[in-house]
C-alpha cells in the first residue's frame, strides 16, 4: 500500500527513503530553559516514527525577524545550542532534519517589526517600519549566515520561509510592498528579495547542500501576489539555486479558511500542480514540488503523489497527532494511527498564543520529556470513573503501563462531550477518535462498564484499587431564571442529540463555544428554515474558541443568518420565547418555539463527595477538576497527567 509515498526521492543532494515530510510548525518549545531537551525529544520521536525529513519551526535569522518571544533566534547561543541538540537527536533516531530560516517581517510583534513597506497588519494590530535598503541587505546576509550556521550545527538542509505572509512573501505581494526602488515597483523588483535570499544562501552553503524554499502560490488576500507572478517566482527561485519548492497558500490575514476542518482534504493540491507546471515550462522540470495543507492520512498523500501534482507531501499536525503515522501505515496498521482532527485547539491556537504546542488526541506531543514512554511491567489495579475525553486518556495511559484498569461510565456510550462535538458538521472525525480509543482500550484489556453509575456498593472495590481517577465531567448549568421548568426549555445535550425535535425558532441562552457549535448543527441543513438566536451576556460570541477557528465559525453563522446578541440580560423564559434586556437597555422579547440552555457547565460533585466521605483518595481530571477554560484538549491533557501522577 501507499506505493507512491514509499518511493525514495531526492531534494537536491539529499536522498530520502520516501515522500512524506514533517512540515514546519512553530512549537514554543524552541526557547524553553531546558537546554533544548524538550525540542530534541519532540523531533526525535517524529524521526523514530518514520518522517523522511523533518523541517523545524522557523528559526529567526535576526532579532527583528522573530515572530514572538518563543521563536528561536539564530543569534542567541542558547537557542543555537538547542537547535544543534535537536539535529543530533534526530540523527541518532535515524532521521533527517532541515532548519527553517525565518523572518516574520510585519508579522513580528509590532514594536520591532520591519517590513518592505509600512502597511498595517490586522494579525499583529500594528504597523511595521519600512526597511531601508541597508536593512534589506543586512537581512539577506543574515539568511546566508543562518544557512551556514545550519551546516555547522549538522542540519541536513535549510528551508527559507517565503510564504504565509512572512517577510519574503511580503516583498512579492503588491499590498505589502508599495516601494518604488530596487526592491519594489514591478513584479521583477518585488521578487528580487526572495530570489536574492536564495542566491545568498546558495553562495553561503555551496552547491552540495540542499536548499528548500517555502513559497506562497496564492496569498488569498486582496492585493496578494498574482498567480502569474507566483509562477514566475517559482522559476526565478529555481534559477537562483533552490533545490525544491514547498508550496503553501494563505496568510494569517486571509479571509479564506485554509487549514480548518471545514476545508476538504487536498483542497490546495491544484496550487502545487500549477507551480510544478510553471517549473516545467521554465526549464526546471526536475525541481521537486512539495504539497502541503490539509493532508491528514497517508492515503491522501498517496493519491496526491499518484496524480503527479506533487513530488513530496509535507504534513505537520498529523505528526503531532501521531508521531508514528508513517511507521504504523507502512506496517499495515493505518487504522491505529491517531487521526488529526484539524481542530487546532492544542497546536496552532497555542502557537499563536505563545503557549507550548500539543495535541488534543495526543497530549504527550510537546511534553515528551515530562511524560516519557514507560516500559510495560507494573501491574496494579486502577479505576477510572468517567469515559469522556479525560477518562479515556487516563484509562489508555494506565493500561499502556501494564495495569489492570476498570473504566466506569454512567452513560450508555463512551466519549462524553466528544459525542456532542461529533454531531457538528465538519467535526465528524471526533466520533472516529472515540471509536479508536475504545478499540485501543479493548486491545489493552481495559474493563469498560457502560451504564454504570458509581454507587455506594462500588466503594469497597474502589477503596481496594491502587488508584482512582475521577473524570466524571460536567453537568450543564440550569440558570436561575423564571420559566426554566417550561416544557419547551431543554438543556444543550438534548439539543445536540435530538435536533430534529426542536422547533423552527430556537433561542439559545448562552453564546460560548457550545452554543456556537449547536447553532452550526441546527442550521446545517439549510432546508429547515430554522431561525436561531444566540443570547450572550458577555461581549464575545464564541469566546473560548481558538483564534484560528472562531472566525470561520462566526462567518458560517452570519452566512446562515443566525442572530447573535451580546451584552444581554436574561429576564424570563416565556411560553413563546425569552424576554431580555438588550445591550442598549431596551426590553425585548425573542420569539422561540424551543429555548436551549447553554449557559455554562459545572462540575459533577456527587461521586467526588462519596469518595471523600469514604476516605478514598483520587486524582481529578478534565471537568471533574474544574470548568475554567475547559475544552477537549485540556481534558485529554489532564487525563494523561493524572495517569502519570497517580
Ligand atoms: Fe490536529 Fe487538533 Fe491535534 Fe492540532 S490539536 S494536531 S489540529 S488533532
Amino acid at each position: 500500500r501507499y506505493g507512491h509515498v514509499f518511493r525514495p526521492g531526492s531534494l537536491g543532494t539529499l536522498r530520502l527513503p520516501h515522500r512524506l515530510l514533517m512540515g514546519a510548525m512553530h512549537l514554543n518549545l524552541e526557547t524553553l530553559d531546558d537546554g533544548g531537551a524538550a525540542l530534541a525529544a519532540f523531533y526525535a520521536e517524529r524521526a523514530r516514527g518514520g518522517a523522511a525529513l523533518i523541517v523545524t519551526g522557523g528559526a529567526a535569522v535576526n532579532r527583528a525577524g522573530a515572530g514572538g518571544p518563543g521563536y528561536a533566534l539564530l543569534t542567541d547561543p542558547a537557542h543555537r545550542a538547542a537547535l544543534g541538540r535537536a539535529a543530533r537527536a534526530v540523527h541518532a533516531a535515524g532521521g533527517r532534519i532541515a532548519l527553517q530560516l525565518f523572518h516574520a517581517g510585519r508579522y513580528a510583534p509590532a514594536a520591532n517589526a520591519l517590513a518592505p513597506s509600512a502597511v498595517y497588519s490586522r494579525f499583529t494590530r500594528g504597523t511595521p517600519r519600512e526597511m531601508t535598503s541597508g536593512q534589506i541587505a543586512e537581512t539577506l546576509a543574515d539568511f546566508a549566515a543562518g544557512a551556514r550556521l545550519a551546516q555547522e550545527l549538522g542540519f541536513d538542509a535549510v528551508e527559507l520561509m517565503g510564504a504565509q505572509g512572512y517577510l519574503l512573501n511580503q516583498f512579492t505581494a503588491p499590498v505589502t510592498n508599495v516601494r518604488d526602488d530596487a526592491w519594489g515597483g514591478d513584479a521583477v523588483r518585488r521578487r528580487r528579495a526572495p530570489v536574492a535570499a536564495v542566491r545568498a544562501v546558495r553562495a553561503a552553503v555551496g552547491d552540495g547542500f540542499p536548499v528548500l524554499f517555502r513559497m506562497s502560490a496564492a496569498d488569498l488576500v486582496d492585493g496578494g501576489t498574482p498567480a502569474d507572478e507566483a509562477a514566475a517566482l517559482a522559476v526565478a527561485l529555481a534559477d537562483a539555486g533552490a533545490d525544491a519548492l514547498s508550496v503553501c497558500v494563505g496568510w494569517h490575514e486571509s479571509p479564506v479558511p485554509t487549514v480548518q476542518s471545514e476545508v476538504p482534504a487536498g483542497a490546495w493540491l491544484t496550487y502545487a500542480r500549477n507551480i510544478g507546471q510553471a517549473l516545467r515550462d521554465g526549464g526546471h522540470g526536475s525541481t521537486p514540488v512539495i504539497a502541503s495543507h490539509r493532508f491528514t492520512r497517508l492515503a491522501e498523500a498517496d493519491e496526491a503523489l499518484a496524480s503527479g501534482a506533487a513530488d513530496f507531501v509535507a504534513m505537520a499536525r498529523p505528526f503531532l497527532a501521531d508521531p508514528a503515522i508513517v511507521a504504523k501505515s507502512r506496517a499495515g496498521r493505518a487504522a491505529t494511527v491517531e487521526q488529526c482532527l484539524a481542530c487546532n485547539q492544542a497546536c496552532i491556537d497555542r502557537s499563536f498564543g505563545q503557549e507550548r504546542v500539543s495535541c488534543l488526541v495526543n497530549p504527550r506531543a510537546g511534553h515528551e520529556t515530562e511524560f516519557p514512554l514507560r516500559t510495560v511491567g507494573r501491574t496494579g489495579r486502577y479505576t477510572v470513573i468517567g469515559a469522556g475525553p479525560a477518562g479515556l486518556e487516563a484509562a489508555r495511559t494506565l493500561a499502556g503501563f501494564g495495569h489492570h484498569v476498570q473504566l466506569y461510565e454512567a452513560a450508555d456510550r463512551p466519549g462524553g462531550q466528544l459525542n456532542l462535538a461529533a454531531r457538528v458538521p465538519g467535526k465528524e472525525e471526533f466520533a472516529e477518535t472515540v471509536r479508536r480509543r475504545v478499540r485501543q482500550l479493548a486491545d489493552l484489556g481495559v474493563e469498560l462498564r457502560l451504564g454504570h453509575r458509581v454507587a455506594t456498593s462500588d466503594l469497597p472495590s474502589l477503596a481496594a484499587s491502587d488508584g482512582v481517577v475521577l473524570a466524571t465531567g460536567v453537568l450543564d448549568v440550569r440558570p436561575e431564571l423564571p420559566g426554566t421548568p417550561l416544557r419547551h426549555v431543554i438543556g444543550y445535550p438534548h439539543a445536540f442529540t435530538a435536533p430534529e425535535t426542536l422547533g423552527r425558532r430556537v433561542a439559545v441562552i448562552g453564546g460560548g463555544a457550545i452554543a456556537v457549535d449547536l447553532a452550526r448543527l441546527l442550521t446545517a441543513d439549510g432546508t429547515t428554515g430554522r431561525e436561531v438566536t444566540l443570547l450572550r451576556r458577555g461581549e464575545r460570541i464564541g469566546a473560548g474558541i481558538g483564534p484560528s477557528t472562531r472566525w470561520v465559525a462566526l462567518c458560517e453563522l452570519r452566512a446562515r443568518r443566525v442572530r447573535m446578541l451580546t451584552g444581554v440580560r436574561y429576564r424570563e423564559i416565556t411560553r413563546d420565547g425569552v424576554r431580555i434586556t438588550d445591550a442598549e437597555g431596551t426590553e425585548r422579547h425573542i420569539a422561540a418555539d424551543t429555548v436551549v440552555l447553554a449557559a455554562g457547565q459545572e462540575r459533577e460533585l456527587d461521586v467526588s463527595a462519596a469518595l471523600r466521605r469514604a476516605g478514598i483518595r483520587f486524582v481529578a481530571a478534565g471537568g471533574a477538576a474544574g470548568t475554567e477554560g475547559l475544552n477537549a484538549a485540556r481534558a485529554t491533557a489532564e487525563g494523561l497527567r493524572a495517569a502519570y501522577r497517580i
